[in-house]
Formats: structure tokens, C-alpha cells, sequence
């Protein structure tokens, strides 16, 4: 590879490496992505943008090109499959916000427009087909060796970013655990055109239904309600994603005459773990290489990029001499707790919602929900924690008051 040494080596061209990609080319800084893919991957995947991320994006001016990409989905809704329903409107944030709703939008419509952006930044650069095997560092640089199709390469670098997802060789090279666990049954995901609204009164884009016997959710993204689902561990992959059993299930979310037109069908393991340490001296972890949460609430995406804002942002200001390299601790006591305390305790509790057997516990939370939706100041309180509105905020203050 004939490349000029960049300054900061990203490996992984998802969400999150080309939101720090962006960050370092507005700054002028020389920035090089590696992926191992030989182009952007576009296998459906997240599709939530929560108002906090949005907020971020408008950076660089992308939040309204996903909105035009996808749909806003201001409304949100908490029901069970004899009729109850909770439903939440992100107006109640509109004072917190520039983006007082969720916006509907496959993640790899972003990360097109993020590789298009850097298009126009001679000191960015992605290598497509470039895998990363191996990372060695020295107390002021950075290495990494590449596998590609033409062989094998090394680049120097004065920071490494592994944005290299869930099983991330950053964190193993670095001897880095993944604390946390693996819930024993994995998410089942269909997509369908069927018009669910019109046989399911008031229903919005984005819906949890809680049952006992089989939670689901309907989301609907670019024409197509996706319909996610648990399956248990008895359950192969094949027998998963035949056609029986879609239909079956999705005839129990509403039973029709004829088959379900399915478009899109995956299975795929949950996960809740976070990364022991999320620096190791010049290479760092973010998004799913750090963190990896079920997607009940649609933060494991959104916290990846707001780890790149974060580290982006302080790399940027220590390559310019503005602020000391020992700031970087920062990134890893900032988002470390997030990932942990914030992200994970909502999205297990979003899932124990869904599933509880227990009679008492599902009281519960319906009487919890039916107040916070019936008071105004209780309603925001709950909409600024799951759009990760306050997360960012409490990031701030640690950081503005040290
Ligand atoms: C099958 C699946 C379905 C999902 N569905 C949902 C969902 O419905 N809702 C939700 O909120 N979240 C979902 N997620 C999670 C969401 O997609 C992630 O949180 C998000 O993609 C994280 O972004 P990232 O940039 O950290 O990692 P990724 O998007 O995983 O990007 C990592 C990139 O690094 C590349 N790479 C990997 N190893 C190397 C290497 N050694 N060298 C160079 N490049 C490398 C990969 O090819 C990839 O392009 C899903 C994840 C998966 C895997």
C-alpha cells in the first residue's frame, strides 16, 4: 500500500469509523479507514436515529438527508397484544431538541453519505478490501498490518481508532475482554409490506408489545414494517428463518387470510457486554468494538457514534496542542459508565418489560408507564433518557467541570 503516514488510522468503515473519519478531515487532520469488506456493507442492520444522534449528525449537515432518506417517527408506543397502549410523543422534548422525534432510516444510507462526504477531503482516505491483522505500538506511533488482495502491508500512524464492530481483532490484539453476557435466545427480524395500521387501530412507526409467551416489535422503515422477535434456543437457524415458522409467528401478531409477503428475513445472537478497557495507550475502541446491547430502545448504533464524536473531538484538539494527551482518559470515563450503567440497564430493562411472566411485575410497569405518559414533566424526563439526550448531557458536565 503506498499511502503518506496519516495521522489518526481508523479500522472499520461502519457508522462509527466514518463518523470519526468526518470529524478528523473537517479538523484537516490526515485520516486513513481500513475495511476488510471490498465495499460499504449493506446488510440491514440498525435503522433507529435517536434526536440526541441527530443532533450531532447536523454537524455535518446529514441529519436532514436521513430524514429525507427515511422518516421521522415522532410518536412511540408501549402495548401488549389485548389492546393496552401506552404511547409517548417526542414533542414533549421539543425545548431539548432541534429533532423532537426518532428518525426511520437503514444505518447504511448513512454510512454512504458519511464515505461521500470524505470524498471532497484530499487527507481522508478508505481502503476497501484492507483487513487488519495485527497492531503494534511505540510510546509516540501507532501500527497496524493490512491483508489484501495484493498482499501484506504495515501503516504508521499517531492514534488508531478500532471501530471494528462486535468482534473486533483491535480489541483482541490489544488483550482486551469483553465483560458481560449473551442472552440464551436470539432475535429473529422479518421484513413485510403488509399494511399492519390498517388491522391494528392507532398503531405508529415505532411499537414494543409485551407479552409472556412471545414479545415482539413492529418498526416500519422505507415502506417495509420490520418485525423483530425472540426464538428460543431449542430453535435452529433453519427452522428460524423457514417460511413456516415467519408465518406462523406473524400470523399471531395478526392472523390474515394467505400468506405474508416477506422481504427480508436474519437471526442473529444478543448481546450484553462492554469492553474492559476502552484505551489501550495510542489505540482506542468505540461503538460495537467497545459495547454491544440488545436493540430494544435502538441505542447500540447511536452510543457507537456518540463514542465518536467524543474521541474524535478530544484527538482532534491534542493534535492541535489545545488540550494535553492525558484529556483522553476521558474518553474511556465518559463513555465506559455510559455503555454500562445507562445503555445496558435500559435495554435489559426494556426487554424484562417485554417478556415478564410475573403478573406483578407487569402491573407494575403498565401503571409506570400510564404515569409517565399522563404527566407532562414525567413524560420528558423519560423521552430525554431513551432518546440519549441525557447520557450526552451528563457526559458534558463531567467533562466541562474538569
Ligand atoms: C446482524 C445485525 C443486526 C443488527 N440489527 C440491529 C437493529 O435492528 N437495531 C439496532 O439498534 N442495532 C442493530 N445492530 C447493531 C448495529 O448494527 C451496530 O450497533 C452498529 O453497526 C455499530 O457500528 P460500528 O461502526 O461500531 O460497527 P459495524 O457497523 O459492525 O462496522 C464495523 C466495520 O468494521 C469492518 N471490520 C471488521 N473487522 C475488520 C478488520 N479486522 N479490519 C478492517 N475492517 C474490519 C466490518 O466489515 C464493518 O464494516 C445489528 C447488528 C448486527 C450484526
Amino acid at each position: 500500500m503506498n499511502t503518506p503516514r496519516p495521522n489518526i488510522l481508523i479500522a472499520g468503515a461502519g457508522p462509527v469509523g466514518l463518523v470519526a473519519a468526518n470529524i478528523f478531515a473537517d479538523a484537516g487532520i490526515s485520516v486513513a479507514v481500513f475495511e476488510s469488506d471490498a465495499e460499504l456493507p449493506t446488510t440491514l442492520r440498525a435503522s433507529t436515529f435517536q434526536p440526541s444522534t441527530l443532533d450531532l449528525l447536523d454537524r455535518f449537515n446529514i441529519s436532514e438527508k436521513l430524514i429525507a432518506l427515511g422518516l421521522k417517527a415522532p410518536r412511540l408506543q408501549y402495548r401488549d397484544r389485548q389492546g393496552w397502549m401506552v404511547e409517548l410523543n417526542f414533542g414533549s422534548i421539543r425545548e431539548d431538541t432541534s429533532h423532537p422525534y426518532r428518525v426511520q432510516c437503514e444505518q447504511y444510507k448513512l454510512t454512504k453519505l458519511l464515505a461521500d462526504r470524505l470524498q471532497q477531503f484530499p487527507h481522508a482516505q478508505i481502503h476497501f478490501s484492507s483487513q487488519v491483522t495485527e497492531v503494534s505500538q511505540t510510546s509516540d506511533s501507532v501500527s497496524i498490518s493490512l491483508k489484501g488482495p495484493t498482499g501484506s502491508s504495515q501503516i504508521t500512524g499517531d492514534w488508531l481508532i478500532g471501530a471494528d464492530g462486535g468482534r473486533s481483532l483491535i480489541r483482541d490484539a490489544l488483550g482486551i475482554k469483553l465483560g458481560g453476557f449473551t442472552w440464551p435466545e436470539r432475535f429473529l427480524v422479518a421484513s413485510t409490506p403488509f399494511d399492519f395500521p390498517s388491522v391494528i387501530p392507532n398503531l405508529c412507526e415505532v411499537s414494543y408489545f409485551a407479552d409472556p409467551e412471545e414479545w415482539f416489535f413492529l418498526l416500519y422503515v422505507s415502506g417495509l414494517w420490520r418485525v423483530m422477535l425472540p426464538i428460543g434456543s431449542h430453535e435452529n437457524d433453519t427452522e428460524a428463518l423457514s417460511d413456516a415458522s415467519i408465518q406462523k409467528r406473524l400470523q399471531r401478531i395478526y392472523a390474515k387470510s394467505g400468506d405474508y409477503e416477506i422481504k427480508h428475513r436474519t437471526v442473529y445472537n444478543v448481546h450484553q457486554r462492554v469492553a474492559e478497557r476502552y484505551r489501550d495507550g495510542r489505540a482506542f475502541l468505540a461503538g460495537d468494538a467497545a459495547h454491544l446491547n440488545n436493540p430494544l430502545g435502538g441505542m447500540g448504533m447511536n452510543g457507537g457514534i456518540h463514542d465518536a464524536f467524543l474521541l474524535a473531538d478530544l484527538l482532534v484538539k491534542v493534535q492541535k496542542g489545545e488540550i494535553p494527551p492525558s484529556i483522553l482518559d476521558h474518553y474511556e470515563s465518559q463513555r465506559r459508565p455510559i455503555a454500562l450503567e445507562y445503555v445496558n440497564t435500559i435495554t435489559i430493562a426494556n426487554k424484562n418489560n417485554l417478556e415478564t411472566k410475573d403478573p406483578v411485575e407487569q402491573k407494575i410497569w403498565r401503571k409506570k408507564m400510564m404515569e409517565i405518559a399522563a404527566d407532562p414533566s414525567l413524560a420528558r424526563e423519560y423521552l430525554l433518557k431513551v432518546s440519549m439526550i441525557a447520557s450526552l448531557r451528563k457526559q458534558e458536565q463531567a467533562i466541562y467541570a474538569s
